[in-house]
This record gives C-alpha cells, sequence and structure tokens, in this order.
C-alpha cells in the first residue's frame, strides 16, 4: 500500500487546493527553503492523525490553517470562519484491506470502490473555538476507526512509517532495550503490548 495522491486545501502554505500525487517506488519533492516541503509531510501527519506522536511543526491544530499574513505581509487573518482540510488517497488496489474491513470501519457500505482509500482531515476555526473532523472514503467518522483500519494496513501512530529529521541520530543514541522497541513497533507485536496493558489496567 502506498500513498498515491495528497490534496492540500488551505493547509499551511497551501492556500489554494492543491494535489501532489506519489508514485508507487520514489517521490523526491524538491524546492527552496520555505517553499513547503516540510508542510507536505505535515499535512500527511495531520491526516491520519499522527500528528501528535510524529512530532508536527504546530503549536495547535489552528496554526495549521492556512494564514496570509505569515509570510510576514501583516495582513493577518480575517474573522469568520476558516478551515483547512488534507486528504491522503491510499493505493488500495492490492486488496491489502478488503472491503468488509473499510465498510465496517467507515460505518456505511456506502465507501464506493476500496481500490482507493481516502482518509480525510479538516480541521475548521470559528471566531471562539475550533472542530476537527475525519472522514473515510467520504463517510465521517472517528480517527479511532481510521486508526483501527491504518493499523490493519501495517500504519500506526508510533510506527516507522514517517523518518523525521533527527529520527535517525536518536536511534543511534539508543540503548539496545530503547531499539528493541522500534522492532516491536515494525514487527506489530508492540500493539498486543499495549493492549494487554490496557486490558490488564481495567
Ligand atoms: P526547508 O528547505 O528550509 O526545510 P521547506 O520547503 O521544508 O523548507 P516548510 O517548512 O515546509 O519549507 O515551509 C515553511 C513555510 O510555510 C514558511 O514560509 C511559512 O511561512 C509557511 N507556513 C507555515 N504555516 C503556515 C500557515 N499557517 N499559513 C501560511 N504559511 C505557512
Ligand atoms: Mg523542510
Amino acid at each position: 500500500m502506498h500513498i498515491k495522491e495528497l490534496v492540500l486545501d488551505g493547509f499551511k502554505s497551501f492556500g489554494r487546493k492543491t494535489r501532489i500525487p506519489f508514485y508507487e517506488d520514489f517521490t523526491v519533492v524538491t524546492g527552496p527553503n520555505g517553499s513547503g516541503k516540510s508542510n507536505i509531510i505535515d499535512g500527511v501527519l495531520f491526516a491520519l492523525g499522527l500528528a501528535r506522536t510524529r512530532g508536527i511543526r504546530a503549536e495547535k491544530l489552528t496554526d495549521l490553517i492556512y494564514n496570509p499574513g505569515h509570510a510576514g505581509d501583516d495582513a493577518g487573518r480575517g474573522g469568520g470562519t476558516k478551515e483547512a482540510s488534507v486528504t491522503v488517497v491510499l493505493d488500495n488496489s492490492d486488496g491489502k484491506l478488503d472491503r468488509s474491513q473499510v465498510v465496517n470501519a467507515a460505518g456505511s457500505d456506502d465507501v464506493g470502490d476500496v481500490s482507493e482509500i481516502r482518509v480525510k482531515r479538516r480541521v475548521k476555526e470559528t471566531d471562539d473555538n475550533y472542530y476537527s473532523y475525519y472522514y473515510l472514503n467520504g463517510r465521517s467518522c472517528n480517527l479511532s476507526d481510521i486508526q483501527d483500519l491504518l493499523a490493519q494496513a501495517g500504519i500506526t501512530p508510533e510506527g516507522y512509517n514517517v523518518v523525521m529529521q533527527g529520527d535517525v541520530t536518536e536511534i543511534i543514541n539508543m540503548t539496545p532495550y530503547q531499539r528493541r522497541g522500534i522492532v516491536d513497533e515494525i514487527a506489530g507485536v508492540a500493539e498486543f503490548d499495549a493492549k494487554k496493558e490496557d486490558a490488564f489496567g481495567e
């Protein structure tokens, strides 16, 4: 399974709806400093709900909404409702996730063609509050539904699907015991350790 396309709309520096294609084996994003390369990765973390664990670069969720004043020209952000959304389109043409798994997670039969898994997250800011929504193939659902589904495809919040800046150095400086934890994560054992601990806790 791989990311086929990313659609950013009002997210960070992407004030206009932007589609970014990803290829099956290798995609490189290049551009000058500050042009938004890392914002693309932040978009993936945001949409898949991995933001908290993998260090997205924002203090609060609403900082992720496109702000025309960000580049320094003091235009500021006007009042009223503002929103950002990111859609991660995953290629599921190999059927890694079957239809019933997707239907189950979405809580609806109406998920369209599951050869594509579309995970969308939207954050909306009003004058005094903000709201966050998740969608799976167009159906509104909870983050935990999406996370359970993605876990079945080997994508977990603590997983190493994303190697962030500094991760390599961190891994080198770990104790062997800590490093073993990474192997457990990748092998999928850690998930059961966590569930076991939760169960004992209850
Ligand atoms: P580098 O090569 O230095 O790593 P980069 O291409 O990774 O650069 P990013 O960090 O992705 O660049 O982008 C930073 C830019 O995003 C900055 O110019 C910043 O002003 C802009 N930016 C961040 N948040 C917002 C926002 N909410 N609204 C508008 N622009 C934003
Ligand atoms: Mg960068």
